[in-house]
């Protein structure tokens, strides 16, 4: 290319004005196609058209996020991540306090109604199942008189204790709430009776284990009570 520009320069002086004029103008416009991306299109619209939207794009998103920052921040909701598909119940079956078994036992009896996957968690069975709601309801351990139960979770959202459940089943609304969550497994489970917990195999519900180096150690397998949540209808804890 440049051999032949240098040799097109060199005619300018001998050769005709018109032969030199539609040579250079031939090799112009080589140059501009070469230029231009493949496919098509003019020059001026391969060149506007990657630039014009992303203008427009950017300018949407400041105005987006202005809109944003200027309305008032939503209520911060309560969830549980991976639990969209389910009812969470955080209960006791323990008799200790009447009232609250009394309104853990009515909450389940009102869910169960409905047939759907419910993912009961009784902290009588699991102290773990304490700190993890503390943790979800972002409450310091330190608050222990203000953990009422039952807690309840439709679909990963956290919707009340009693009075709310109450109140959304006489409204007609906790029907609402639940459609469209899978229908709970028919009969009693096979492997816990329903209890949603086992015997922790490693120390045979004995939540210790004897080692030669340092004598008896607690299961790091299961809970105080030497129990693990049903592999076969008990949700992974979280
Ligand atoms: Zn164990
Ligand atoms: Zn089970």
């Amino acid at each position: 290319m440049w051999l032949r520009r240098s040799k097109t320069r060199a005619r300018v002086h001998n050769a005709p004005a018109p032969k030199f004029a539609c040579s250079s103008f031939k090799d112009v416009h080589t140059l501009l196609l070469d230029d231009e991306p493949a496919g098509g299109g003019s020059p001026g619209s391969s060149l506007e058209s990657p630039t014009k939207p992303s203008i427009c794009h950017r300018s949407r998103s400041v105005k987006t996020l202005i809109r944003t920052l200027s309305q008032p921040a939503p209520p911060e909701e309560i969830r549980i991540p991976g639990a969209e598909q389910t009812v969470v119940v955080y209960f006791t079956s323990l008799r200790i306090v009447r009232r609250t078994f009394e309104d853990c036992k009515a909450v389940r009896s009102i869910l169960r109604d409905f047939r759907v996957s419910i993912d009961e968690r009784d902290l009588s069975m699991d102290s773990g199942f304490m700190d993890e709601l503390r943790s979800i309801l972002g409450q310091s351990p330190e608050k222990n008189s203000k953990l009422t139960l039952p807690r309840v979770f439709i679909g990963g959202r956290y919707v009340g204790g009693v009075e709310e459940v109450r109140r959304l089943h006489e409204s007609g609304e906790l029907k609402k709430h639940v459609e469209g969550l899978p229908a709970s497994e028919p009969g009693t489970c096979g492997a816990c009776g329903g209890y949603r917990f086992i015997l922790c195999d490693e120390c045979s519900g004995s939540h210790k284990y004897y080692s030669e180096k340092g004598g008896f150690r607690s299961c790091t397998l299961c809970n105080e009570n030497g129990l693990v949540r049903c592999p076969s209808c008990s949700c992974a804890p979280l």
